[in-house]
């Protein structure tokens, strides 16, 4: 895809008409404003609706009606084995072997499950390096995990902050925090794209350092999966969580998904809370005492899959099998570089692009700094019908998720800014 771009809307319609993953769009319900689709730039908050979602929804429905209880065994997609369904697709999205993927539960909770698995905090080792201004439900989940172990959080938590004056962080000064308490660490735990700056770190660098210090690497990817093709294998991180309805699509409470290295799913010895679904399915219906888990990352499922908060993944995970997660980031690259030359054309409004400039650093998010006008522009988009996010202090988040955003829904939004304000 040519990264020339021009200022013009011909442009646009020229890109999107060379665009292969262009026709992708119509496998998708928009929210309607005025009569027509809306622009949708809130795929990093919740993905929207694949059109046969519905369809596949229906499959379920029919099952449990005509099947009851025989849904487990029979039907078209047995429910005993329906965590593994999706578990292909996610293995290629992520980068893992299918052993080392599973789904369950929502990311928070999973979260709490890994770090009581790979945060086992003893008197020496017991810190844990995080990014400052990390998701609030990651603060949580790692504060009251520290109470749960009788420590006290400001003791174990250590946040790795921006330079003086800047707003995301440098590699190095993540491996130099690392390094620094490498006698102390027991986990790092980074998400993989900052929700709020948009800026994306750099894992096999972290997942390394991490562990020359003795220490465990684990990342939440809600903002990544989907988004940006990773190497979780080969690059030996530990564990990663995400959920499923931003960039993956699958609707509100979708269930969460979860990697661990198969050197800690393949031993069942890797501590765990368990639960029956994860005994192996052979054993599961003799209902005998003493669990034993199977030896890969379906291990750590405890309760019956969760066939409809799994259906609508299913479902969606076909868009990306066939758009292909290379071409996806392909597209999603150019478009959000065609982002960011438009509003470097802006010479009316004063704001800041808080994203990194460059592309390996970021997804498909900028996050822009109004220091006036903010709500005042997010308020014009909403009634123009592009629906984009909005924080406090004057933060509005353009996320042009590939699947189903143009060239010229990006260049909508930039007319907005130019004529309007
Ligand atoms: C969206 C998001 C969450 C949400 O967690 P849930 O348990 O699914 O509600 C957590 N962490 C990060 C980094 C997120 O972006």
């Amino acid at each position: 895809m040519p990264l020339n771009f021009e200022t013009g809307i011909d442009y646009a319609k020229k890109a999107d008409a060379t665009d292969p993953l262009n026709h992708f769009k119509e496998w998708f319900y928009f929210p309607q404003h005025k009569g027509n689709n809306a622009i949708y730039f809130c795929g990093n908050s919740l993905g929207l609706q694949p059109v046969h979602v519905e369809k596949a929804i229906q499959t379920e429905l029919d099952t449990w009606r005509e099947k009851a209880v025989g849904g487990y065994f029979g039907g078209t997609n047995p429910w005993l084995f329906y965590q593994d369904y999706v578990g292909q697709s996610l293995a290629a999205m992520v980068g893992a072997e299918p052993g080392e993927i599973t789904v369950m539960n929502a990311l928070t909770v999973n979260l709490h499950l890994m770090l009581l698995s790979f945060y086992r905090p003893t008197a020496t080792r017991f810190r844990i390096i995080m990014e400052a201004g990390a998701f609030p439900s990651d603060q949580y989940a790692v504060e009251t995990m520290a109470l749960h172990y009788g420590l006290k959080p400001e003791e174990v938590i250590i946040e790795v902050e921006p330079r003086p004056g800047e707003k995301t962080l440098h590699t190095q000064d993540i491996l130099d925090v690392i390094e620094t308490h490498q006698h102390e660490l027991a986990l790092v735990l980074f998400g993989g794209i900052n929700y709020y700056t948009g800026q994306f770190f750099d894992i096999p660098s972290i997942t390394q350092k991490a562990h020359e210090a003795g220490a465990f690497a684990g990342f939440d990817l809600a903002h990544v999966t989907g988004n940006i093709p990773l190497h979780l294998h080969s690059w030996e991180v530990d564990f990663a969580v995400w959920c499923s309805y931003k960039y993956l699509n699958a609707g509100p409470g979708a269930v969460g998904g979860v990697f661990i290295h198969e050197q800690h799913a393949g031993n069942i010895q890797t501590p765990r809370l368990g639960g029956w679904w994860g005994n192996e399915e052979k054993e599961r219906f003799r209902m005998e005492k003493g669990f034993v888990p199977k030896p890969n990352a379906s291990g750590w499922n405890l309760s019956t899959a969760q066939v409809f908060n799994t259906v609508a993944l299913k479902a969606s995970l076909e868009l990306f099998e066939q758009a292909g997660m290379a071409a996806i980031r392909q597209k999603s690259i150019a478009l959000t570089s065609y982002l960011e030359f438009l509003l470097k054309q802006l010479s009316n409004i004063s704001f800041e692009i808080i994203t990194p400039e460059d592309p390996e650093q970021r997804g498909a998010q900028l996050s822009l700094f109004f220091s006036s006008q903010g709500k005042a522009i997010h308020n014009k988009m909403m009634e123009s019908g592009i629906i984009v996010d909005y924080r406090e202090p004057g933060v509005i988040r353009v996320a042009p998720a590939p699947l189903y955003c143009s060239f010229e829904d990006v260049y909508r939004f930039y007319e907005i800014l130019k004529t309007n304000f």
